[in-house]
């Protein structure tokens, strides 16, 4: 109880000694429909306004998906990516990190671990690769995790843009969610912060996600937060390409530099570290208003800017947590961006550290439950 109000203070009272909050604000708040416009203004909202926008959020999250948080044990299964994105450490440009595969014996230790200790799903995540050898070991992956749990694990894929075969392999192997980011929503900033090419086209990335959903996925998107040249009008616009798009998940967070890449040289230009979080809180609250039933992801980037980052965005309408089951020996070669937490923790520490700051923010945990999304449960005919 004490943590919760910590945890309270923590969020809401930077803003007690602020502006009341205007009424044209709460009328804003309570409309059914918002435009850009709107959504633009939401999230510049600062002091008692921000404050009362979480505290809406909050409420529609506890009435449409409860305070049940799922977990999605994460194994981060390859570094290596035949892409090049401008933003990422592990893009195929960078020579630094070690290139590695999780072998299978540690991705069924891993999802014995899930199994055994109430995770309801699992998360396998990588780099980009299309080759047939990869496209067997994922789905034999999938088959091997499949019978370990008896089909109690729910796996979600993050493997990016994949022929439709592949996905369609991969389903019938046992997938059932996939999560592709659209990184931005708006097409000039998105070939601004990839190259402009067949490996990097941004009607292939939403093609992608039309046909996820057309298998059968539950499909999730998400962007990043604070990028260089995005703007609150680039970030209102997202938020409507979700809802246009109609997801069942999202994974979203800050922007977060890394040295080795060619974004690191627009580091000086970026909104501060603070403000890219502040706002990543506003994009989840809005989320929760405008799609109320759907999973939303508390990310690791968030706990990367602040250590209470992922319990503060469970309280403003996140219901989704990933514990990072990689073995620890690749944790390091997995450095999407900076500071990346949690790379010395093991599954086990990081399940208590998990289970105590879920409580802080208080919320319980879905044990043993896949925990789809609501959202996908309600639009399936
Ligand atoms: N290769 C797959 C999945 C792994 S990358 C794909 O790209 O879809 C997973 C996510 O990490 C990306 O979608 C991107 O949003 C995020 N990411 C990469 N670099 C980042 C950075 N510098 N800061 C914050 N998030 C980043
Ligand atoms: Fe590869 Fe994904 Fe990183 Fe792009 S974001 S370079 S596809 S791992």
């Amino acid at each position: 109880m004490v943590w919760i109000d910590v945890l309270n203070r923590c969020i809401f009272a930077s803003e007690r000694h602020t502006e009341p909050m205007s009424e044209s604000f709460e009328t804003l708040l309570q409309k059914t429909d918002f435009s850009h416009a709107d959504l633009v203004t939401l999230l510049s909202a600062e002091g008692a306004d921000k404050t009362r926008l979480f505290t809406h959020s909050a409420a529609i999250k506890k009435l449409y998906v409860g305070n049940k948080v799922y977990f999605r044990g994460l194994v981060e299964l390859s570094n290596i990516c035949s892409k090049n994105c401008f933003y990422c450490g592990i893009r195929a440009g960078n020579s630094k990190p070690e290139r590695y595969m999780v072998t299978e014996d540690e991705v069924l230790e891993a999802a014995r671990f899930a199994l055994e200790n109430g995770y309801g799903s699992m998360v396998l995540q990588s780099g980009e690769r299309c080759d047939e050898r990869f496209v067997d070991t994922v789905s034999g992956l999938l088959h091997k995790i499949k019978v370990l749990s008896d089909g109690k694990l729910g796996i979600t894929l993050s493997m990016g843009e994949q022929k439709e075969s592949t996905y369609r392999e991969w389903f019938a192997n046992g997938a059932h969610r996939y999560l592709i980011r659209i990184e931005t929503s708006d097409r000039e900033l998105y070939y601004r912060i990839h190259p402009h090419d067949k490996k990097h086209d941004f009607d292939i990335r939403i093609q992608a996600l039309n046909t996820l959903r057309e298998i059968g996925y539950n499909v999730g998107s998400g962007v990043m937060i604070g990028l260089p040249f995005q703007t609150l009008e680039h970030l209102a616009g997202d938020l409507l390409f979700f809802r246009q798009l109609d997801v069942d998940m999202v994974g979203m967070g800050p922007y977060i530099e890394h040295e080795d890449t060619p974004l690191f040289e627009f580091k000086d230009q970026l909104w501060s570290r603070k403000t890219r979080f502040d706002v990543s809180l506003k994009m989840v609250a809005l989320l929760r208003i405008i799609m109320k039933d759907i999973n939303i992801a508390a990310t690791t980037a968030m706990q990367a800017i602040d250590k209470q980052g992922r319990e503060k965005a469970l309280k403003v309408g996140a219901n989704i947590i990933m514990p990072n089951l990689t073995p620890v020996k690749y944790r390091e070669d997995y450095l999407l961006y900076e500071d990346k937490p949690c790379l010395d923790e093991d599954a086990s520490e990081c399940r208590n550290c998990l289970e105590a700051r879920i409580h802080m923010a208080g919320d319980e945990i879905g044990f043993n439950e896949w925990g789809d999304s609501k959202h996908f449960a309600r639009r399936k005919p």
